[in-house]
């Protein structure tokens, strides 16, 4: 078995806390022989600004090169709120996302059957949700050029940015998204704005013509924006892969997000291009971000980590059958009614973030006896 190499980005506040719990998980399959990893430990956020005035070394950023995949927790926290703008934490993960080359966005919406209670939806319409939303991440109108404020004298001003997309950008995010569906549902649901938008008709050809040229055993159809949004809160099942670029990507993957009910239950990927060496720069974090209002209390829940580590399993190491263990014995704890503060329903006793951790671990060690 071939030990990969795991860089360690727990970040900040809660981040560091929740990181705990996905290293037991780590440790225990070391231990057991189920695979073989390597850690190493750095520095990001408001923790790299307090050891080197920045929120992230360009010796973190070799280092996450040098790994086969990044797991990191989450950064900032207020005690960093007086540093400069370009130092805060949160400017580490943006550098880190761009200096890594991570154009592809992977956010899943599952709901566990155990929690289908906890959406704003209707049980009927989430139970069993499985959804992956892939989003383009560094191109679009969030990085497009012209951009600025304009001083318009007398009729006040103006802000404009610009949204472009070329083949090169849609087809590296398309590959993605139909290589994804191959591994599920072998359906992608492309969405865009092409019916005013010439950057959608761009991304609405350039989807077809890939999926003709090499991805015919999946199923394409393109919906605006408007109306996807609309499906999703109507009858969210409908779909499997939705591919979409950076600013719909933005809301549709919050809006999907809330489907499942809790942010301390969601994972996310990160991905870069892969090299010629067929290396793939890969990261993986959880949604959610420091909580400082209730770091250090032991009140965090660790799924969203923990689940965020076997996505890493799953898709940067092919290790699909550990990666359901961990997933099988998330589910198993919640069938028991386990829950930290933030999904325990009424009348329930929340756990601790160590006592989920613990109950994780069981049920790992139960499911593989
Ligand atoms: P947040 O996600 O940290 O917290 C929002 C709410 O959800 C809080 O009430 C928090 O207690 C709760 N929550 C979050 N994760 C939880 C978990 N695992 N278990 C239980 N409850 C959980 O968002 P915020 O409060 O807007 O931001 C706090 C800090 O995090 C800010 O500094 C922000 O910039 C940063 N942030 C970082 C990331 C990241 O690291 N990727 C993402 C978002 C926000």
């Amino acid at each position: 078995m071939p030990t990969q190499k795991i860089l360690v980005l727990a970040g900040d506040c809660l981040g560091p806390e929740v990181m705990v719990q996905a290293r037991r998980v780590l440790a225990w399959l070391n231990d057991t022989g189920a695979a073989s990893f390597e850690i190493e430990e750095g520095l990001v956020g408001g923790a790299s600004y307090d050891a080197h005035r920045t929120p992230l070394t360009n010796e973190t950023v070799d280092l996450a090169m040098a790994a086969d995949a990044v797991l990191f927790g989450s950064i900032g926290g207020p005690q960093w709120e007086e540093v400069d703008y370009d130092l805060r934490p949160e400017k580490g993960l943006l550098r880190l996302r761009q200096g890594m080359g991570l154009f592809a966005n992977l956010r899943p919406a599952i709901v566990f059957d155990a929690l289908a209670g906890a959406s704003s939806l209707k049980t009927e319409l989430v139970k069993g949700l499985d959804i992956m939303i892939v989003r383009e991440l560094i191109g679009g109108v969030y990085f497009g050029e012209p951009r600025g404020i304009e001083d318009m004298g007398d009729e006040g001003q103006r802000g404009y940015n610009t949204q472009a997309y070329s083949t090169r950008e849609i087809v590296r995010i398309a590959h993605v998204a139909f290589d994804l569906a191959r591994k599920r549902g072998k359906r992608v649901c492309s969405v865009d704005k092409a019916n005013v938008m010439e950057s959608g008709v761009v991304w609405r050809e350039e989807t077809t013509l890939l999926r003709d040229a090499h991805y015919q055993d999946v199923d394409l159809n393109h919906m605006f924006i408007d109306n996807c949004s609309m499906q999703l809160v109507r009858a969210p099942k409908q779909f499997d892969v939705i591919l979409t670029d950076n600013l719909f990507g933005d809301i549709l993957s919050d809006l999907a997000a809330m489907l499942t009910g809790s942010l301390g239950m969601l994972p996310s990927a990160s991905l870069g291009a892969t090299g010629d060496d067929g290396r793939q720069p890969a990261l993986y974090e959880p949604v959610h971000g420091s909580a400082p209002d209730i770091a250090g209390q032991n009140k965090g829940n660790p799924l969203a980590q923990i689940l965020s580590l076997s996505m890493m399993l799953r898709y940067s190491f092919d290790m699909a059958q550990q990666a359901d263990l961990i997933e099988n014995a998330v589910e198993a704890v919640l069938a028991k009614n386990i829950r930290t503060g933030d999904i325990a329903g009424d009348g329930m006793t929340p756990v601790s973030t160590i006592e989920m951790g613990d109950a994780v671990l069981a049920e790992m060690e139960a499911l593989a006896s």
